[in-house]
């Protein structure tokens, strides 16, 4: 099977799980691809992650250049901000997952770093989260802002939206997005509480070790 085959079929599975499993709802979210010769995959615009067919993705060539497949999404921008700005990216995924979004409306974040290390697994996963201004949809700031932050960061939040994570493969993008939707999950129900997230040293120790920012 062609790297490209195993990369739809891969795209459409990671699709089926994260759907089935309430990470995106109706038609929001998108995931993408870079294969080992520049060019992309991509999710079409209007596509239901839960109902993905293979044939149908859209492909860019190396230059972000509609090539073939179903009209691409409007989002498409995110996607090629990261991979512009990070070179080990293999993947990105890009939902409105229901607690990224909530976290990402809160009036008392810090827009730096999001949530706080409340585990290891967040820290060695996502890193730091900073908080990308609301712009509207369509709105060419967003990509200049995601473009901005995304050389230090793999995973960036837009405000009053959700997440946009990078990783070298398919599944680390997977694992990055959801780890962060857990922990954004985690941090709105102990709101209400007094926590002992890892302290700033120990956040640090796992940053330096996993060459995060
Ligand atoms: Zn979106």
């Amino acid at each position: 099977m062609s790297e490209e085959t195993k990369a739809r079929e891969a795209i459409c599975r990671v699709g089926a799980s994260m759907f089935q499993r309430g990470l995106t709802f109706g038609s929001t979210g998108n995931i993408s691809v870079r294969l080992t010769d520049g060019a992309y995959l991509m999710t079409p615009t209007n596509a239901s992650l839960g109902e993905l067919d293979p044939g149908r993705l859209t492909s860019y060539d190396a230059q972000g250049r509609y090539r073939a497949g179903d009209p691409g999404t409007k989002e498409a921008f995110l996607h090629f901000c990261m991979y512009g700005r990070r070179r080990d990216a293999g993947a990105v995924v890009h939902l409105h997952a229901t607690h990224s979004v909530a976290v990402s409306i809160l009036a008392d974040v810090d827009p730096e770093d999001v949530l706080p290390p409340l585990t290891a697994y967040f820290v060695m996963r996502v890193g730091r989260l900073p908080l990308v201004p609301y712009f509207p949809p369509g709105d060419a700031a967003l990509a200049e802002a995601v473009g901005a932050l995304a050389g230090r960061h793999h995973a960036v939040l837009l405000a009053n939206h959700g997440p946009v994570v990078a990783g070298s493969s398919l599944a680390n993008a997977q694992f990055a997005v959801e780890e962060l939707e857990e922990t954004a999950k985690l941090f709105l129900m102990l709101r209400a509480t007094p926590i002992r997230p890892l302290t700033p040293e120990q956040a640090d120790a796992l940053r330096r070790q996993y060459n995060l920012y």
